[in-house]
């Protein structure tokens, strides 16, 4: 069927009203669908999507799912929203099909799928894949689950061009036809199982992004993540691995300390690891499975050397913030599970002041002891989750309490010395204090950029 057929005249029935639904409405009204676009919260809080889809003529309700949406040929469900309520519930028992908006966009989008999944790492590498592209000279399209939805960019990809996109389990759940050219799973946590009853769940659902591939296209999986099980994969795609390994079959290896791609079956050194300006071993991980990607793609190794070398990484992930008086400030207020805090404490080589705390994800703060001996110099404890991280930490750390972020700036500063890092890495989610991690971190960048401007400084000085 071509996307035309799968569309025009269509009733199609869209639920959640943020970016993707926002994106998946256009996408229809586009080629001539009929969408109708859904959301349960209240019109006040929904205020630009509101005035978009108005200007538009694309009707929509607020404030909850009507059974309009039971008449619709299909459903489009955006990331966000369970797949457990009632309207889908009752959507899928009449036999109304439910699709993610990944599904919906992949209809239109001509070019070639490059898609990523795993529980972190994701927008890194879905990033720096689509720099390393871009540099090589593709017309590549970078979206999904970061900045752009997928429907955003799905038409303009031409069909020599690349859509890559970060995919998460939840888009992954309602996939029919989805079909990457390359897909790559990261690695494999037990993160998010809020919205999956196990984590075989979970996996079950990541391992969904291969199941239509053919021989021809190519499943990338970690070599280094035994969790990652391709024996339990239905797949027909050609499997290729990446490993910071040593490995004779990797399609990017790390052989001392140099980051090797195989082109053409040969073993070509890329970069030295050393020279790679994202920092820590996770992210060398990260590197290794955008340079096993692009390998693919007769992409120039001098191309991927020279990106690996520049790119600075993604906002809010261990992203250097500056240094004011000597000392270092790091925002990675994406950490929101104790894994990435950990990751951050191995990738930083000076002692640390660490901001911790948030909403608890029933994370197993006393990890952070094995990573932070002898590097973590004290802890500024905020947020929801202070007294359960002074309970497992504070006999291992001097651990302090702060009200709010801006504070602990202030009092990670006041205890610092030249040389050494306040790193902001939660642990937790942010929604006790702020509407999400990005806000979050940009607070963060205020109270530094008010250190820098001297503001607080003579006060800190004072402290020390
Ligand atoms: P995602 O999009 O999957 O959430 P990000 O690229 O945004 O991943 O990184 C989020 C956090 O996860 C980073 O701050 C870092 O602490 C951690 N991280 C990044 N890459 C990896 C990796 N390959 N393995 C484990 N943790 C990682």
């Amino acid at each position: 069927m071509t996307v035309q057929e799968r569309i025009k005249n269509r009733k199609i029935g869209i639920i959640g009203m943020a970016r993707s639904g926002l994106a998946a409405a256009m996408l229809a009204d586009e080629f001539g669908g009929e969408p109708f676009v859904s959301d349960s919260k209240d019109e006040r809080l929904l205020g630009s999507q509101v005035e978009r889809l108005t200007a538009l003529k694309i009707p929509f309700e607020t404030g909850g799912h009507s059974d309009r949406l039971l008449g619709c040929d299909y459903l489009v469900v955006s990331p966000g929203v369970p797949l457990e309520i009632d309207v889908i519930s009752r959507a899928r028992q009449q036999g109304v099909p439910v699709f993610s908006e990944i599904e919906f966009a992949s209809w239109a989008c001509r070019g070639k799928i490059v898609a990523v999944t795993g529980s972190n790492g994701k927008t890194t590498t879905t990033t720096l894949i689509g720099d390393i592209f871009s540099a090589a000279g593709f017309d590549a399209f970078v979206g999904g689950n970061i900045g752009l939805a997928f429907s955003d960019i799905a038409l303009k990809v031409p069909e020599e061009g690349l859509a890559v996109i970060e995919v998460s389990n939840f888009q992954l759940q309602t996939i029919d036809q989805f079909t990457p050219d390359t897909a790559l799973i990261l690695n494999l946590t037990p993160d998010h199982l809020d919205r999956h009853a196990t984590f075989d769940d979970y996996k079950r659902a990541k391992y969904r992004i291969t199941e239509n591939q053919s021989s021809e296209q190519t499943l990338i999986v970690n070599l280094d993540d035994p969790e990652i099980v391709v024996d339990d994969m239905a797949t027909r795609a050609a499997v290729r691995h990446f490993t910071t390994g040593d490995h004779s079959q990797a399609l990017s290896f790390v052989r001392g300390d140099v980051l090797y791609a195989r082109i053409d079956g040969t073993e070509t050194p890329v970069i030295e690891c050393s020279k790679i300006l994202i920092p820590g071993p996770h992210n060398l991980q990260n590197a290794a499975a955008a340079v096993s990607a692009a390998s693919l793609y007769g992409v120039g190794i001098d191309v991927m050397a020279k990106v690996l070398a520049s790119f600075p990484g993604v906002e809010h992930r261990l992203e250097k913030v500056g240094r004011v008086a000597g000392i270092d400030f790091v925002n990675d207020s994406k950490a929101t599970n104790v894994d990435s805090v950990c990751f951050a404490l191995r990738s930083i080589d000076t002692s640390i002041h660490l901001i911790a705390g948030g909403r608890d994800k029933g994370g197993v703060f006393e990890k952070i002891a094995d990573y932070g001996q002898g590097k973590i110099k004290g802890i500024i404890a905020i947020g929801e989750a202070r007294d359960k991280i002074f309970s497992a930490l504070g006999q291992t750390f001097p651990v302090q309490f702060a009200q709010t972020l801006p504070e602990a700036v202030k009092q990670a500063f006041g205890s610092a010395f030249p040389g050494e890092t306040v790193l902001l890495s939660p642990g937790c989610a942010s929604f006790d204090q702020f509407e999400d991690f990005e806000h979050r971190g940009r607070v963060f960048k205020e109270a530094v950029a008010e250190l820098r401007n001297g503001k607080n400084e003579n006060e800190a000085l004072t402290q020390r």
